[in-house]
């Protein structure tokens, strides 16, 4: 650990800005955290929240995914309003009802045979002949869980100052001193920037322009009976899982803004799939459906760490963002305070953007 005490600001308190205040100010550092809006505001707000840790094929970011549950077990222990819903993960695609190995087969997950599946989610009226599950896999309340680390944060003495954007950044011989706002220049050794969607248009005036897209998907919630779902199911006709109050949430692709696929119509289309994937829901209504803009890199992977060309400013960029922010904020912190360089974070590199 360094002697001297850094003042880092964080721009952007959604889940991940959040994860990151916590940690940094765990470790001793005088952090500052801006927000445009309100804590968990963003996209945050609107996520279905999976800790889905499955890689893909040659994913990048496996090891990131094999560790983000214990980091989150890890926080459960230390944060008192962080509470994850362990529940496990069933998935299966349209190729689970005719092979029964092949696909999805992360080292998290079992495969289960139907009558396995209808142990687990008995409601269920087209079970697959086989789907994989992953017990260790969970979800949470996404915006509980963001105040959980803002209020972690503020316990080891961070500033949070909502309703109040990062206009731009302030350099000092071509290192970074400081986040313009309207209340003026806050100093700052290191500023991290996790405002989301948001990075883009900080990055560019930088003239460090980083690759994101805002990649819509949509969130519904449903009123519904309680105890349809178990699990949190993933399936080619839905994505969905229950909470503790018995709201339904489902996920769906956001598709364009044709009239038929206006975010009311599609959560009826969804209210219909889920009635006739489900035995026993007698009634179910959309309570609330929005759009999310995910921050999503261009080749799908990360952005996480110093930006090149300025001294001082450590980007995050990431989606999965739920998934990952426990360890994210956890490994980013360890860099930022101790110098101890992550080799899990390496495929994550904004410099793979800028070849020499
Ligand atoms: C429908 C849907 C389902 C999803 N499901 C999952 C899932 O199952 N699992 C998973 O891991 N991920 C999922 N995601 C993705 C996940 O929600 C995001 O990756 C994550 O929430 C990103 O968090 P963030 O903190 O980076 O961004 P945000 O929550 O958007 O936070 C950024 C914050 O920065 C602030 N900000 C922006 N610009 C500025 C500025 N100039 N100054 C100050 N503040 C600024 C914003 O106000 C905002 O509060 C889903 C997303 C959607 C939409």
């Amino acid at each position: 650990m360094t002697s001297q005490i850094k003042r880092i600001v964080v721009i952007g308190a959604g889940i991940m800005g959040a994860s990151l205040a916590y940690h940094l100010a765990r470790k001793g550092a005088n952090v500052t955290v801006v927000d445009a809006e309100d804590i968990a505001s963003g996209v945050t707000s609107r996520s279905f929240a999976w800790i889905n840790t499955s890689p893909s094929e040659s994913d990048p970011i496996a090891q990131l995914r094999g560790a983000a549950i214990e980091a989150y077990h890890q926080l459960e222990t230390e944060l008192p309003g962080l509470t994850v819903r362990w529940a496990g993960a069933l998935s299966y695609s349209e190729m689970s009802s005719v092979a029964s190995t092949g696909e999805s087969s992360a080292p998290v997950a079992d495969r289960l045979s139907r009558s396995q599946i209808l142990d687990l989610e008995p409601n269920l009226r087209h079970p697959p002949e086989s789907a994989s599950y992953a017990p260790a896999e969970g979800a949470l309340d996404p915006v509980a869980a963001t105040h959980a680390f803002i209020a972690g944060a503020e316990a080891h003495g961070a500033k949070v100052l909502t309703r109040t954007p990062a206009l731009g950044l302030a350099f000092q011989r071509a290192k970074v001193s400081g986040v313009e706002t309207e209340r003026g220049i806050i100093d700052a050794d290191i500023v991290v920037v996790a405002a989301g969607t948001g990075i883009k248009k900080l990055t560019d005036r930088l003239e460090v322009s980083l690759p994101i897209e805002a990649s819509p998907a949509l969130l519904i919630r449903y009123k519904t009976q309680p105890n349809l779902v178990r699990t949190l199911i993933s399936s080619p006709a839905m994505e969905v899982r229950q909470t503790a109050d018995g709201v339904l949430l489902a996920a769906e692709d956001y598709l364009d803004d044709a009239v038929e696929n206006q975010p009311k119509a599609i959560a009826l289309r969804t209210a219909k799939a889920i009635q006739n994937e489900l035995h026993g829901v007698t009634s179910i209504e959309p309570e609330w459906v929005g759009v999310g803009l995910r921050p999503m890199p261009a080749d799908g992977i990360p952005i996480i760490g110093y930006l090149p060309k300025v001294a001082g400013v450590y980007v995050c960029a990431v989606h999965p963002g739920i998934t990952l922010a426990a360890l994210v904020g956890r490994l980013a912190s360890e860099e930022i305070i101790n110098g101890e360089i992550s080799s899990a974070l390496g495929p994550c590199r904004p410099d793979r953007f800028f070849p020499r």
